[in-house]
């Protein structure tokens, strides 16, 4: 059988070529594709979704190659304006091939947060309230009857206080609803959920309601990624290793280590219409838990491979969100054969893991400005007016000159059409 990820020479088809193979791939018919064509979102959609509305700011759509996650083929949509993710993502991807990438995730379950203020005695309302708990939990219940006869809904109450001296609140206590969101994201649902139990948490605690709202330290919605790459060359391994620790030891390069794992999870979570704000928030409040930055993924040597584990929160959704409105999220979803959020998590968070990959590794090796000015030379190129076979000639000359400049492709194209 074909292998439904594994594409090669992709990336030197033509646009045409490529939705041909990715149709062929992934079996949907080509009139799905008119949700990828320039100005595909009505603009009467547009300006429901946003206010003040004035027109459209497009991204280029593409899908990264080579992947297996969890033992099936996938391809991954990404939509993002920075070159080389797609690449470095497709080539991490093929190099973890033929085990892929292996996720396990938490339930998807999101904080919800009700803070009470102006209390006395912080200590009586914790145990009030952790007494009221079950019954707390069964109200919340009672309002999303659907999700808790599927065994999702309000799973978990808890307690924390926050402020034991009186301050300009008070006694600060605040009560966390942990809720199930299955395929949806979840805000809205949590905060539903929270503004209805304020008044009683309130009264149960003996202080005033203030914030209802979710938490995007989403760390109950955790994905886990691993995976292995055979490395034969010893000196890549220990490279790759050391990398890893650097980021282990310094948050300056941790951040930037992050970076690269979001340059794959936003690229897919932006494709896929989610809210990648939330995301983002989460992940680095995540990677700040133990009052030190730390990098969210980590790599070892294990003697003849590079073991990689990326651990981060990944609140997504397949149903809710943009995804009511926006042709292209969905279309996203369905090339990705996602049909749940926890599958939505595994691709994305095995998107994160190949861009950490792919950095890692050419950081370590060649330096990382040679590959990244490669395409950055095509995307000059055609700026400066390169069409067709033009493209590759100019970027080719770019490169070597070293000066990956817009006046100096111009003057090469100008050169090159008068002189082919
Ligand atoms: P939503 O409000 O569209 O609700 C999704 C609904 O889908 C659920 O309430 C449920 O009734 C229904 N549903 C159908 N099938 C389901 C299934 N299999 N699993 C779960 N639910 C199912 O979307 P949402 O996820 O509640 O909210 C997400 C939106 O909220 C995003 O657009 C986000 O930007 C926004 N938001 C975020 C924040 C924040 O992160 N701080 C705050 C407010 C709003």
């Amino acid at each position: 059988m074909r292998s439904r990820s594994r594409l090669t020479g992709f990336f030197r088809l033509g646009i045409g070529e490529r939705r041909r193979q990715v149709l062929e791939a992934s079996g949907l018919p080509e009139h799905r594709l008119a949700a990828i064509e320039p100005g595909a979102l009505p603009l009467e959609v547009a300006d429901g979704m946003i206010e003040n509305v004035i027109g459209e700011y497009s991204l280029p759509f593409a899908v990264a190659v080579n992947f297996v996650v969890d033992g099936a083929e996938v391809l991954v949509p990404m939509a993002i304006e920075e070159p080389s993710v797609v690449a470095a993502s497709s080539n991490a991807a093929r190099l973890a091939r033929p085990g892929g990438f292996i996720t396990e995730a938490t339930p998807p379950v999101m904080i919800g947060q009700i803070q009470v203020v102006g209390i006395d005695d912080v200590d009586r309302a914790a145990v009030a309230l952790r007494d009221a708990g079950a019954s707390l939990l069964e109200d919340a219940r009672r309002l999303v009857p659907r999700l808790t006869d599927r065994g999702a809904g309000p799973v978990g109450f808890d307690v924390r206080i926050l402020a034991r001296h009186p301050g300009p609140d008070g006694g600060v206590v605040v009560a966390h609803l942990n809720i199930d969101c299955r395929d949806a994201m979840g805000a809205n649902l949590v905060n539903t959920l929270c503004e209805a139990l304020a008044e009683r948490v309130a009264r149960i605690a003996g202080g005033r309601p203030a914030l209802r709202i979710l938490s995007n330290l989403t760390d109950g919605r955790l994905v886990t990624v691993r995976c292995r790459i055979e490395e034969n060359d010893p000196e890549v391994r220990a490279a790759v290793a050391s990398a890893s620790r650097f980021a282990e030891l310094d948050p300056y390069r941790a951040t930037t280590h992050n970076k690269g794992i979001m340059n794959g999870v936003d690229a897919v979570l932006l494709a896929t219409g989610q809210d990648w704000r939330a995301v983002e928030a989460g992940a680095h409040a995540y990677a700040s838990r133990t009052g030190t930055y730390r990098p969210l993924a980590i790599w070892r040597d294990d003697g003849t491979a590079l073991v990689g584990e990326l651990v981060m929160p990944l609140a997504v959704g397949t149903v809710g969100g943009a995804l009511h409105s926006h042709p292209a999220a969905r279309l996203a979803l369905e090339l990705a054969g996602v049909d749940s959020a926890g599958k939505l998590a595994a691709v994305a968070g095995a998107a994160g893991l190949a861009t950490n990959l792919a950095a890692l590794r050419a950081l370590a090796t060649e330096g990382i400005q040679r590959g990244h000015m490669a395409l950055h030379a095509r995307g000059i190129a055609r700026a400066a007016g390169a069409t067709g076979d033009l493209v590759d000639r100019v970027a080719a000359e770019l490169s070597a000159s070293g000066d990956v400049k817009p006046d100096r492709a111009r003057e090469i194209v100008a050169r090159l059409k008068e002189f082919p």
